[in-house]
């Protein structure tokens, strides 16, 4: 691709991710890995404040996480608590830090839901309750919080849309059976 085009590309998956909403905005796999900026030039649109985690140094309230290989850029200024972009996870450590453990946790899981398993919000939200559970970071309680967090205080289509994921999550957490 021809460098304006790739920046063309790039700017479309930024506007994408800023008019994704609540919790996230995932660009992944729906388009070519190739599409979207690598975390380098992400760090580099951005510019100050953007910084690139290796995939094994990431720690959330001292714990360890990764999502597989892939690396996490660290973006005070990102619009949300997170997002994922094609091959890697993005954080917003300022709103992370408003947020207990568990929702931590669960915020990154839920991004690096979408790294495996694609853009779907439902899919990416069970993917980090069964994760969270596994790992063992994610109890019944620590799930209300994640509820409380994502049941959002404005607007009606959003507070239905964040009361039925957690309906969703609830079932997933307790389903032995993995999505
Ligand atoms: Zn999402």
């Amino acid at each position: 691709m021809a460098p304006q085009a790739a920046r063309d590309e790039g700017m479309k998956l930024l506007k994408q991710r800023l008019t994704g909403g609540l919790l996230c905005a995932a660009l992944v796999l729906s388009t070519p890995a190739k599409a979207g900026p690598n975390p380098e030039e992400y760090v580099a649109q951005v510019g100050k404040g953007a910084s690139i985690v290796p995939w094994s140094d990431l720690k959330l309230d001292g714990r360890k996480v990764m999502c597989g290989k892939r690396p996490t850029v660290l973006d005070n200024q990102l619009d949300d608590y997170g997002a994922a972009y094609p091959g890697f996870v993005i954080l917003n450590p300022k709103l992370l830090d408003r947020v207990s453990t568990p929702v931590k946790l669960w915020i990154h899981a839920h991004e690096c839901g979408h790294q495996f398993r694609g853009p779907d919000e439902e899919t990416a939200d069970c993917f980090a309750v069964q994760r969270g559970r596994r790992q063992g970071w994610l109890t019944a309680d620590g799930l209300e919080e994640v509820c409380k967090f994502i049941a959002p205080a404005k607007g009606d289509s959003m507070h239905f849309s964040g009361s039925r994921r957690c309906e969703l999550m609830r079932q997933c957490f307790t389903d032995p059976t993995i999505k």
